[in-house]
C-alpha cells in the first residue's frame, strides 16, 4: 500500500491546538454510544443539517468528512482510497467520498490500525442534503447500499437559485420548498428517536447556531489586521467546531475563546510572523490538502501569510441573522446560502472572493483546484482570470486532492510557489 510523507502545520492559536483532542474526544463518545445504546448516530454531510441532529438530546451526529480530514491529518488515507479503488471506485471521484467508503468496506476492520478517537462507527440513520453539494446524494445512497439498506436514509433537496435572485431577495417559494424540507427532516429524525419535536429547543439550537456564527464573523473581520494575527494553518483547523456543533454551546463557547484569542494578538500587534515583516497577504481559494498543512507554514519562508480563505467564508454565512423566532425560516436560508455558494452564482461567488481579497488586502490568491471535486473547482481558470483582469489580482493555480497525498507533488508544488512569491515580491516592489 503507498504511503506518503508530506507536511505538517505548526500552530500559533492556542484556541487550534485544543480541536484535534475535541475531535479524538468526539469519537471517543459516539464509538461509547454504540455501547452503551445512550443516543443515535447519525452521518450528516458537511455544512448540512447538523442543527436539526442537536434539537433532539438523544441523537450524536457525525460528519464523515471531518473524519476524512482527520484521517488525512494523521496521514491514513493511502490505504483507504486503496481498498475503495479497488473495489471499483474511480479515482477521479471525490476524494471524501473514496476514503470513507474505503473505511466502511475494508478498513474499518482492521485490527492494526487506530483511528482518531477509535474510528468513526455505524450510525443509526443517515441525512444528506443537496445544499452544499449534490454528489451529496449519491454519497449517503451508496452508503445505505454499502450498509445493507438497514440504515434508513433521508435525502434533502434544496433548490439551486437561479441568477435572477439574490440571498437577501429570495423568491418565497424557494423558502417555502426548502421548509418543507427542513419539517420533514424533524418528523424523520422524532421517527427514528421516538421523541416529539421540543419547539423551544429547535429556536435554542438556531439562536447557538446564529450566535457561533457571528462569534467566527467577527474573528474572521479581525484577520483583516495588518500584520494578520492567524494564518490558514491555524483557521482552517478551527472549522470542525463550527460545523460539526453548529447549534450547541460548545461551539458558542469554541468561537468566544478563538476571538477573545485572535482579538488580543490584534490588540497587541501580533503578527502570525512573530516580529518579521509581513511582505506578502495570500488568499487560499477552496478545500485544502489535509494531509499537508504544513503548506501553509512554508509560505513563510518568503515572509507570507495566508490571511483568509474562501473555505472558512463558507461555514459562518448566518453571521447571527439566524433568528430564533423564525427557526425554519433562519434553517432554510442557511442551507439555500450553502446551495448558492457551491453552484449556483458564479459570477456572485467571484464578486465576493475578490471583495475578500481587497478587504484582507491581499496581494495574491492560491486556488487549489481538486482532481475529485467538479463542483467546486471547474470555474477556477475563469475566476483566475477575472481576478487578473477585473480586480489586477494575481492567482496561482495548483492541482490535488484534499485528502489523497498520492496525486501531490511536494517538489513541484513548492517549485511553483517559489516562483509565485517571487513575482509576488517583484510586483509589490514595482508598484511602491
Ligand atoms: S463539495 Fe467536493 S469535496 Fe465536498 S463532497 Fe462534494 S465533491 Fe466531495
Amino acid at each position: 500500500m503507498s504511503q506518503v510523507k508530506t507536511d505538517k502545520s505548526k500552530k500559533s492559536i492556542e484556541a487550534t491546538k485544543l480541536v484535534y483532542p475535541m475531535v479524538k474526544e468526539y469519537y471517543a463518545e459516539a464509538n461509547k454510544v454504540v455501547q452503551d445504546h445512550s443516543k443515535k448516530l447519525c452521518y450528516v454531510t458537511g455544512a448540512g443539517l447538523v442543527d436539526l441532529c442537536w434539537v433532539y438530546d438523544n441523537v450524536l451526529p457525525l460528519f464523515p468528512e471531518n473524519f476524512n480530514a482527520a484521517c488525512a491529518a494523521k496521514q491514513m488515507t493511502p490505504p483507504l482510497l486503496e481498498i475503495a479503488e479497488g473495489a471499483g471506485y474511480a479515482r477521479e471521484l471525490c476524494g471524501y467520498f473514496r476514503n470513507h467508503t474505503g473505511y466502511l468496506l475494508e478498513g474499518k476492520d482492521k485490527e492494526d490500525v487506530t483511528y482518531p478517537g477509535g474510528g468513526l462507527p455505524i450510525p443509526d440513520f443517515l441525512i444528506a442534503d443537496s445544499g452544499s453539494c449534490y454528489f451529496h446524494l449519491k454519497w449517503w445512497r451508496e452508503t445505505e447500499r454499502i450498509l445493507g439498506y438497514k440504515v434508513p436514509c433521508y435525502l434533502i433537496d434544496v433548490p439551486y437559485i437561479a441568477p435572477r435572485m439574490t440571498l437577501d431577495e429570495l423568491e418565497a417559494h424557494y423558502l417555502d420548498y426548502t421548509v418543507k424540507q427542513i419539517k420533514g427532516a424533524l418528523e424523520f429524525i422524532g421517527r427514528i428517536t421516538g421523541r416529539e419535536l421540543d419547539k423551544d429547543r429547535l429556536r435554542e439550537v438556531v439562536r447557538l447556531s446564529g450566535e457561533a456564527s457571528a462569534l467566527f464573523e467577527e474573528m474572521q473581520n479581525l484577520r483583516k489586521a495588518v500584520p494578520s494575527p492567524m494564518g490558514s494553518e491555524d483557521a482552517l483547523s478551527c472549522l470542525m467546531p463550527l460545523v460539526q456543533w453548529a447549534g450547541t454551546q460548545q461551539a458558542v463557547d469554541f468561537a468566544r475563546a478563538l476571538r477573545d484569542e485572535v482579538k488580543a494578538r490584534v490588540d497587541a500587534g501580533k503578527g502570525v510572523l512573530q516580529g518579521k515583516e509581513e511582505k506578502l497577504r495570500l488568499l487560499f481559494d477552496n478545500i485544502p490538502p489535509w494531509y499537508t498543512l504544513g503548506f501553509f507554514n512554508y509560505l513563510h519562508k518568503f515572509n507570507a501569510v495566508s490571511v483568509i480563505e474562501s473555505y472558512t467564508y463558507y461555514f459562518h454565512y448566518s453571521r447571527g441573522r439566524m433568528d430564533p423566532d423564525k427557526p425554519y425560516e433562519s434553517l432554510a436560508r442557511k442551507y439555500l446560502y450553502g446551495c448558492w455558494f457551491m453552484t449556483s452564482v458564479r459570477e456572485t461567488v467571484h464578486s465576493l472572493i475578490a471583495k475578500k481579497a481587497i478587504d484582507y488586502k491581499v496581494d495574491g490568491i492560491i486556488s487549489y483546484a481538486l482532481y475529485g471535486c467538479k463542483i467546486a473547482t471547474g470555474f477556477l481558470p475563469y475566476q483566475a482570470k477575472i481576478m487578473q483582469e477585473q480586480y489586477g489580482i494575481p492567482t496561482l493555480l495548483l492541482e490535488g486532492d484534499m485528502v489523497d497525498p498520492r496525486d501531490y507533488a511536494d517538489g513541484p508544488v513548492k517549485n511553483r510557489v517559489d516562483a509565485f512569491m517571487e513575482m509576488l515580491l517583484e510586483r509589490k516592489k514595482q508598484k511602491s
